[in-house]
C-alpha cells in the first residue's frame, strides 16, 4: 500500500468512461514531467484525446485547494484537518439529534475511485445511518441501470469496445462519441473506414452523422416512436431471431401486439423521420448478422429515460443481437468511474453490486458484513435532497468531486438549496461553483495522487498507482471519510490501505468477488463479473443466460417531452458537450491548451432561426426559459435543425442549467436535460 514514485507510473485517464491507459512520467524530485498513452492498452491502443494529453494541467499544484478552508461570512480561512473534522462532526451530531438521521446525506463522485465510493456509501449507511447517498449517474445513466436491470438483469454495457471492429453494423443513438468519448469516436471512424456500416440516430448532425450510411435526424424525445416503428417493420418482415426469442426471452406476444399499429408512416410526423428511412434502418438492423447499439444521454436524459432504454433492449433482443461478439446494447458512460460509482452502491436504493436496500437478505448481509445496524429504507436522490432542503426537511450534505450548481438542472433552484443547507461540506481539487457556497472545503487528492481502481464503460476494473504526493495537506477521499467517521465515534471505515478497502468491497460484491489488486495489476484490468465461474472476467455478458433467467420484452409507449415549444418559448433547447471540455470544467478549464480552443459558452442555432431572429455569427444573444435567463454568443450552424438550439453545460459564465427543466423520469428521477422550451433574442 505504500506510495512509490517511479519514472513511469501506470494510471487511467481521469475524464471520460472510455478509460484510456496513461503513463505519468515523474522526475527524481517527484514532479510530473510528462504524460503519454500506454501503447499496449486494450482500449486506447496507444492513443489519447486532447483531454487525456492535458491531464497534467488538471492537477497542477498552483490551481489546487491544499488545506481545509472554513467559511466565515463571505470569506474562507485555512484551518487544520483536526479543527475541520471536529467542527463538521459536531454539526452532523446536532443535525441528526434534532432532525433524525435522514436530515444528512452524501453525494459521491464518478471521478473518484471505487475505494472512495465504497467508503462514501458505507459512511452514509453505517456511520450516518441513512441511505441518502447518490452521485452524478442520477443525471446521466440512472435509466440505464433501471431499464437494463428490468429487461436483462444487469444495467451495464453488454459487450466490449473492441467489438466495434468485430461487427457488421454500428448504431449510434443519442450519443456523440467523437466529442465525448473521443478515442472511441475515432475507433468508430476507423471501423467505418474498414467497411463497418454506420447508422446515427440523433437530432443533431454530429461528426459521425456526417459519415454515416444513414442518419435519422429525429425530433428530440421521439426515440420510442421511432424504435417501435422499427420493431413493427422487423416483425412484419419476419426479420426477428425467432429461436433466440423462443429460447431466451419472454413477453414477445405482448410486445408484438403493442407495435402492431405503429407503422413507420404513423410516426413520420411525431419523429420527423420519413417512413422510407425508418424502414431502411429497420431492415439493415434486422438483416445484420452482427449489430451493436451504442447509446448515450440522448436516450437517458428524458422523462421517458427508462422507457427509452427498455425500447432499445426490446430491439436488440427481438433480433437476437445480444450475447455474441459484435452485438449488444452498450451505454457509453460519461465520467471515468461512473460505472464504478454505481457498482459500489452510491445510489439510494442499492448496496454495492446492485443489491436492493429493501431486500432482507441483502440487509442482513451488509449489516453482518459491516458488523453494525444499517439504514433499511431507500434514501433520497441527489435532486430529492435539493428539493427536501428547500422544503425544510434536509439540512446537511457532504459532497466530493461533484459540482451540482453547474451540472444539475434549474441552477437557481440548486443554488438556493445549497445556500439554505445548514452544513455544506465540499471536498474538491479546485474551487468550484458549489464549493464557493460551502461551509467547509476539504482539500482532496487527485487520481494521480492515490492508489485505487476505476471501472470504465465496458465494466473493466483497472488499478491505478500513485505517481505524486498530494499538494499541501490534501487527502484521498476514503482517508478523510475514515477520519470523519472516527470523529463521530465510528470505526466502520478503519482500513489501513486502499487494497483493504477493495478486498472488503469485493467480498460483499458478487461481480467483483474474483478480483484482487495483484490480479488486476497483471494485465490492464478485468471486466466484471469476475468470480469463480469467470476467473479472468467477462468480455461479453449474457452469452448463454441472463441473470434473471429469460430476458423480458416489455412494451413501452411514446411519452411526450414535458415542455413542448409554444408561442412564448418557441424553440427546444438541448444540452451537449464539447470535445475540449469535460463536465463542469473544474479540471479541463484549468488547462490553457483546452481553454484556448473553446470560447466560454455558445448557443448552436440553425441559420433559418438565426435569420428569423436577426442573429448574426457569434453575436451576443439572450436565452430565456421558464426558470432563468442567460447570455452567450451564437454559433450559426446546420448541425442543429430549425426549431432546435443546443448549448454545452461546461461554462459557469453561460450556465445552460439555469434554463433546463427538472421534470423527471418517474422511475429514476432523471431530469429531462435534453429538451426544454426557450426563447432566444439578439442583444
Ligand atoms: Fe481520456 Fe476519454 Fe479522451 Fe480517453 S477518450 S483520453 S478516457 S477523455
Amino acid at each position: 500500500c505504500a506510495t512509490t514514485a517511479t519514472s513511469i507510473v501506470k494510471t487511467v485517464c481521469p475524464f471520460c468512461g472510455v478509460g484510456c491507459g496513461i503513463n505519468l512520467k515523474v522526475d527524481a524530485r517527484g514532479n510530473l514531467v510528462g504524460v503519454e498513452p500506454q501503447q499496449s492498452h486494450p482500449i486506447s491502443r496507444g492513443k489519447l484525446c486532447e483531454k487525456g494529453w492535458s491531464t497534467a494541467y488538471a492537477i497542477r499544484p498552483d490551481n489546487r485547494i491544499t488545506e481545509p478552508l472554513k467559511r466565515i461570512k463571505d470569506r474562507f480561512y485555512p484551518i487544520s484537518w483536526d479543527q475541520a473534522l471536529s467542527e463538521i462532526s459536531e454539526a452532523i451530531r446536532d443535525i441528526q439529534a434534532e432532525s433524525g438521521n435522514d436530515a444528512m446525506g452524501v453525494i459521491s463522485s464518478a471521478r473518484a475511485t471505487n475505494e472512495d465510493n465504497y467508503a462514501a456509501q458505507k459512511f452514509a449507511r453505517a456511520v450516518l445511518n441513512t441511505n441518502n447517498i447518490d452521485h452524478c449517474a442520477r443525471i446521466c445513466h440512472s435509466p440505464t441501470v433501471a431499464g437494463l436491470k428490468q429487461t436483462l438483469g444487469s444495467g451495464a454495457m453488454t459487450n466490449s469496445t473492441k467489438d466495434i471492429f468485430e461487427t457488421e453494423l454500428i448504431v449510434v443513438i443519442g450519443a456523440d462519441p467523437t466529442e465525448n468519448h473521443s478515442v472511441l469516436g475515432g475507433q468508430i471512424f476507423d471501423a467505418r473506414q474498414r467497411g463497418v456500416k454506420l447508422v446515427v440516430i440523433d437530432p443533431r448532425v454530429t461528426r459521425l452523422a456526417k459519415v454515416a450510411d444513414i442518419h435519422l435526424q429525429l425530433k428530440p424525445g421521439s426515440n420510442i416512436a421511432l424504435i417501435n416503428a422499427m420493431l413493427h417493420v422487423i416483425i412484419e418482415q419476419k426479420l426477428c431471431d425467432t429461436s433466440f426469442i423462443h429460447q431466451r426471452c419472454e413477453g414477445f406476444e405482448g410486445l408484438a401486439a403493442s407495435v402492431e399499429t405503429i407503422t413507420p408512416e404513423s410516426v413520420e410526423n411525431s419523429t420527423g423521420v420519413s417512413a422510407r428511412q425508418i424502414r431502411a434502418v429497420a431492415e439493415l438492423y434486422g438483416q445484420a448478422k452482427t449489430a451493436m447499439i451504442l447509446y448515450g444521454m440522448g436516450i437517458t436524459q428524458f422523462v421517458s429515460g427508462t422507457q427509452n432504454v427498455i425500447a432499445l433492449s426490446n430491439l436488440a433482443l427481438v433480433c437476437g443481437q445480444i450475447g455474441r461478439p459484435g452485438t449488444g446494447i452498450n451505454p457509453l458512460r460519461g465520467q471515468n468511474n461512473v460505472q464504478g460509482a454505481c457498482d459500489m452502491g452510491c445510489l439510494p436504493n442499492v448496496y454495492p453490486g446492485y443489491q436492493a436496500v429493501t431486500d432482507a437478505t441483502a440487509q442482513r448481509k451488509f449489516a453482518q458484513g459491516w458488523g453494525q445496524p444499517i439504514a433499511l429504507q431507500p434514501g433520497l436522490t441527489s435532486l430529492g435532497m435539493t428539493k427536501a432542503t428547500l422544503a425544510g426537511a434536509f439540512r446537511g450534505l457532504i459532497i466530493f468531486g461533484e459540482d451540482p450548481v453547474v451540472t444539475d438542472p434549474d441552477q437557481n433552484h440548486v443554488r438556493a438549496a445549497m445556500k439554505k443547507m445548514e452544513l455544506l461540506v465540499v471536498a474538491e481539487l479546485t474551487m468550484t461553483e458549489t464549493a464557493r457556497l460551502a461551509d467547509y472545503i476539504l482539500p482532496a487528492a487527485s487520481f494521480a495522487e492515490k492508489e485505487g481502481t476505476f471501472t470504465n464503460c465496458e465494466r473493466r476494473v483497472q488499478h491505478i498507482a500513485p505517481a505524486l504526493s498530494p499538494p499541501g495537506i490534501a487527502m484521498g477521499d476514503w482517508q478523510w471519510l475514515k477520519a470523519l467517521a472516527e470523529k463521530l465515534g465510528s470505526q466502520a471505515l478503519s482500513w489501513s490501505c486502499s487494497e483493504a478497502v477493495f478486498d472488503e468491497m469485493a467480498s460483499l460484491t458478487p461481480s467483483y468477488q474474483g478480483m484482487s489488486y495483484s490480479h488486476l495489476q497483471q494485465a490492464h484490468g478485468l471486466q466484471w463479473p469476475c468470480n469463480q465461474s469467470a476467473p479472468e472476467g467477462t468480455a461479453i455478458l449474457h452469452q448463454t443466460t441472463f441473470p434473471i433467467g429469460k430476458a423480458r420484452l416489455i412494451p413501452v409507449h411514446q411519452i411526450a417531452v414535458d415542455e413542448p415549444p409554444d408561442d412564448q418559448y418557441p424553440l427546444i433547447l438541448t444540452t451537449n458537450r464539447l470535445h475540449f471540455h469535460y463536465g463542469c470544467g473544474s479540471m479541463t478549464r484549468k488547462s490553457p491548451l483546452l481553454e484556448r480552443e473553446t470560447p466560454a459558452g455558445l448557443l448552436f442555432i440553425n441559420p433559418q432561426d438565426a435569420r428569423n431572429l436577426l442573429i448574426h455569427r457569434y453575436s451576443p444573444v439572450g436565452v430565456r426559459s421558464r426558470r432563468g435567463y442567460i447570455e452567450t454568443r451564437a454559433m450559426i450552424t446546420d448541425d442543429v435543425p430549425p426549431g432546435l438550439v443546443a448549448m454545452p453545460y461546461h461554462f459557469r459564465e453561460a450556465p445552460s442549467n439555469q434554463l433546463t427543466n427538472t421534470a423527471q423520469d418517474p422511475v429514476t428521477k432523471m431530469p429531462e436535460l435534453k429538451a426544454c422550451a426557450v426563447s432566444v433574442e439578439p442583444l
